[in-house]
């Protein structure tokens, strides 16, 4: 059985669906109340594989809230720890940390506190997902830039937020494999830019603000509270941008012609999932779209790979990055691209 460890994006949109599922305590409740809530299993399904595999798997809300931090850290660290306890102790052999719970992990070396009270926890039971979310975004780059006239071998790409986990895959990846003719390398700290360009033999420092207008492509994977709102009038015409941060980095509401923002980290089943988690994060088909981390944890189930295949920082490479993009294929996954974006109401392309 495989899990998916995930969280309301704000303290409002948790309050809603404890209403819609009963838990009136917590839709009435203050963030004090969700601060002493329990994770909770809100619901169990199957998946089946082209391949015919059919795999059990269960969401756990963690109860964290983004309004926590930065005030209530130590109760976000207590709110995964626990989470990650839950779904051990209740037999889930790989499970997914989703949206801010890996980033909550690594920001707080969880690492070091293996003991929940009385589990002791297995990491090889737990996945970031960062794997597979950093592979399905270069696919939206390979596969959607071309579409939109945008020759990636003569291109200039900037990943905004290079540094992180999954940014720094997306470098690796589009360095050297996809071969861009220029990578913008843009995050905050200095010196964690420079080992990377050092790592990378490449790709060019710049701020955001830099960056931007010489940018054909832009990949935001920064791990950023609020979204950004950009200046459209510097963008270069077309340009594409994957929004691959939860929340959503990027403002989305840009109309513009030629400039086209897609969902990033997003993947689309092959058939429905008789599940509701994705109805709150605003997925356009939400029986079939899903974050990518969580999509990981389906494939490590259906592989039987039960290790923690995404873990650490920067611990990425492009064999690993293959193996999973093969097994994502192999079971029905796909990469949401812009024609999936034709329906949209938030976004026009031109
Ligand atoms: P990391 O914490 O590893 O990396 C975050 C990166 O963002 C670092 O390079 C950091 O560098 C940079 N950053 C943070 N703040 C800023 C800022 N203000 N300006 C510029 N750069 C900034 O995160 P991950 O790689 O694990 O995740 C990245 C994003 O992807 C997150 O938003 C996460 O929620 C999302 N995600 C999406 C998934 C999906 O399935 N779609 C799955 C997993 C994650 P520095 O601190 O030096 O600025």
């Amino acid at each position: 059985m495989f899990g998916l460890i995930g969280h309301s994006t704000s303290f409002a949109v948790a309050r809603k669906r404890a209403e819609e599922l009963g838990y009136m305590e917590h839709a009435k409740g203050d963030l004090d109340t969700w601060c002493s809530t329990p994770p909770q299993l809100l619901e169990t399904f199957t998946v089946k594989s082209p391949t015919g595999k059919e795999i059990t798997g269960g969401y756990i809300d963690s109860c964290f809230l983004p309004e926590m931090l930065p005030a209530r850290f130590k109760t976000a660290a207590r709110k995964v720890q626990n989470a990650m306890a839950y779904a051990q102790k209740n037999g889930f052999s790989v499970t997914a940390l989703g949206g801010f719970t890996s980033i909550i992990f690594e920001n707080f070396d969880l690492a070091r506190f293996q003991k929940v009270r009385s589990t002791m926890l297995e990491w090889q039971r737990f996945t970031t997902g960062n794997t597979h979310t950093a592979w399905i975004i270069c696919r939206q780059v390979e596969d959607n830039a071309p579409r939109l006239g945008i020759a990636l071998e003569k291109a200039v790409v900037a990943v905004v937020g290079a540094t992180g986990d999954i940014g720094s895959a997306v470098c690796r990846w589009l360095k050297q494999h996809t071969g861009v003719k220029e990578l913008l390398l843009v995050a905050r700290h200095q010196g964690r830019l420079e080992t990377l360009q050092q790592e990378l033999a490449g790709g060019n420092i710049l701020q955001l603000e830099e960056a931007l207008p010489q940018a054909d492509v832009v990949v935001w994977v920064a791990s950023l509270p609020k979204n950004v709102e950009v200046n459209t009038n510097t963008l270069r015409r077309p340009c594409l941008m994957v929004d691959g941060g939860y929340p959503k980095n990027l403002d989305t509401r840009i109309h513009a012609p030629h400039l086209h923002v897609l969902k990033g980290g997003i993947v689309e089943f092959w058939r429905d999932i008789g599940w509701h988690m994705m109805q709150i994060a605003e997925m356009e088909r939400p029986n079939r779209q899903m974050f990518a981390c969580f999509a990981e944890a389906m494939l490590l189930e259906f592989e039987g790979w039960h290790t923690n295949f995404s873990w650490g920082r920067n611990n990425i490479s492009l064999v690993a990055m293959e193996k999973i993009g093969q097994a994502s294929v192999r079971h029905g996954f796909r990469a949401l691209g812009l024609s999936d974006l034709v329906t949209a109401p938030a976004l026009s392309i031109s």
